[in-house]
């Protein structure tokens, strides 16, 4: 979820007394990052430039939706009643279109939580579905939740899978109503009411933050060229654009003023993978639609690695354009906000979680030992039998039922840890979302969606505005990366 917070967005970037920068605030490298190399920065512009207010903006795209579902698709009314839910889905999520379900995958890609509609399933009923498995997601009828427009639709079909299943929506099977829902949401976001919508009210929708045009100003004056790549149309990108930064700066008064190069329509991610055309806009100066990597590289004259590319879609920003064009990343999060704090509340659990764990297999380790001694007990008493003075057989089993009583102790405690624990890591969960949990990780392991941030983003943040803080020169540090054997005391 990326709940809108009014008083985040109000706090000023000053950095601490100790200089520290407050973790909303940073940028977090996975490979080293030397800005001082890097030639051109694009943006992304929906969900990056444009922090739409959310669960408002996904609510709109939800009910815009069901009403094409209802009008033109002939579904019941009863879609219309249904409200919208902000707190059920989240990104990084799969919609598995044949069996009516909604996955979390881990790294590995084996399913670590469903749901079938909004009913989360049980472990036997998700085990028996997908078992241990690691799901194939180009087999038909799967589709990814990567970016914040989809969260609509991953509820909307959630909710049509309940109706279908109670005999409220008639529908084929659980594949022909994922394509529908496909269908309206796109058709949604292409008929233009849901556009008009939003710059209508764009003040409500929008919100401005001061610090996106310091920071594009700062890059610009350190001598970086500055290109905005969206997918959106002239008009909407007009709109949206000069709600944000006309005005804000006496020496950039109309928002073209920060960018060298502004490309629309770019269709991404075929921006990246083939070579379309670009075509000027009419009237507008270094304003193009549609293009490709290798036009828009010349145009920087800069490519590859001298190109930071900040966009909010892991596949059709940073993915793409990481792996077919090498240019840089910075992935924008707006969920991490919520998760950082969270996070910090949470703080004192996960110590705690982390120290239960290290004691029950503390006790474990500790329990097959003694489990093991009691089993070379009862061998040396089988072998040695009755050549054993009474004394010695005698020892032998006072012996043997100590190490069973102390193993059993052991075991128990064991258990009793295990319990504490899966009841802490629940309502830790839960506090993230009740359904899903946190969307970097589960349990112990990271989620497919973290670990495609970790493969293909240099670096990482929660808003575009933070980049102000740092040097447009300076080079950014990643962990070094340790294997276990590697780790410091
Ligand atoms: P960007 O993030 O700035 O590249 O722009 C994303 C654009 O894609 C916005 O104009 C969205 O309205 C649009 N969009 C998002 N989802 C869909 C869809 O499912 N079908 C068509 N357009 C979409
Ligand atoms: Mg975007």
């Amino acid at each position: 979820m990326t709940n809108w917070d009014p008083a985040l967005f109000s706090a000023p970037p000053l950095l601490d007394e100790d200089d520290r920068l407050p973790p909303e605030h940073k940028l977090f490298a996975l490979r080293t990052l030397p800005l001082g190399d890097i030639r051109a920065v694009g943006f992304d512009m929906d969900h990056t430039l444009a922090r739409y207010r959310a669960p408002e903006i996904d609510e709109l795209a939800f009910k815009k939706s069901a009403r094409l579902l209802v009008r033109d698709r002939g579904y019941s009314p009863w879609l219309l009643e249904v409200d919208y839910d902000p707190a059920f889905a989240v990104r990084g999520l799969v919609l598995d279109g044949l069996r009516g379900n909604l996955l979390k995958l881990n790294r590995e890609r084996q399913v670590v939580r469903a749901s079938h509609g909004s009913r989360p399933l049980t472990r036997p009923e998700l085990d028996a579905a997908y078992g241990r498995r690691r799901l194939s997601l180009a087999a038909k009828g799967f589709r990814n939740i990567d970016t914040l427009f989809e969260i609509p639709e991953s509820y909307l079909y959630a909710r049509m899978v309940d109706g279908f299943d109670a005999g409220l929506l008639d529908a084929e099977n659980y594949l022909e109503l994922f394509a529908d829902v496909r269908w309206a949401i796109d058709m949604a976001h292409r008929n233009g009411e849901m556009k008009a919508e939003i710059l209508a009210h764009r003040e409500f929708f929008i919100p401005r933050d001061p610090q996106v045009g310091l920071a594009l100003d700062r890059l610009k004056r350190e001598g970086k060229k500055l290109f905005l790549l969206t997918n959106s149309e002239w008009s909407f990108t007009d709109g949206v654009m000069s709600h944000l930064l006309d005005g804000l700066d006496e020496a950039r008064p109309r928002w073209r003023d920060y960018f060298d190069l502004v490309v629309v329509s770019s269709r991404k991610p075929t921006f990246f993978l083939e070579t379309p055309e670009a075509v000027l806009l009419e009237g507008q100066e270094l304003c193009f639609s549609g293009g490709n990597t290798g036009w828009l590289e010349s145009l920087l004259e800069a490519q590859g690695e001298q190109i930071l590319y900040v966009g909010d879609h892991i596949y059709g920003d940073v993915l793409r354009s990481k792996k077919n064009a090498s240019w840089r990343t910075l992935m924008l999060v707006p969920e991490l906000e919520r998760e950082l704090k969270l996070l910090e509340a949470k703080a004192a659990d996960l110590r705690e979680m982390l120290d239960l764990e290290t004691q029950r297999r503390r006790a474990l380790r500790r329990a097959s030992v003694l489990l093991d001694q009691w089993k070379r007990n009862r061998g040396r008493r089988h072998v040695l039998g009755p050549r054993l003075s009474p004394d010695a057989a005698q020892a032998l089993e006072r012996e043997a039922v100590q190490l069973a009583a102390e193993a059993e102790t052991l075991q128990r405690k064991a258990e009793a840890h295990g319990q504490d624990l899966d009841a802490l890591a629940q309502a830790v969960e839960a506090a993230f979302n009740p359904v899903w949990g946190p969307i970097f990780r589960d349990r112990d392991e990271p989620t497919r969606f973290a670990d495609q941030i970790r493969q293909f983003a240099c670096a990482y943040t929660g808003r575009v505005g933070n980049l102000y803080m740092y040097d447009p020169h300076a080079t950014l540090y990643a962990p070094v990366p340790t294997l276990p054997h590697e780790r410091m005391a």
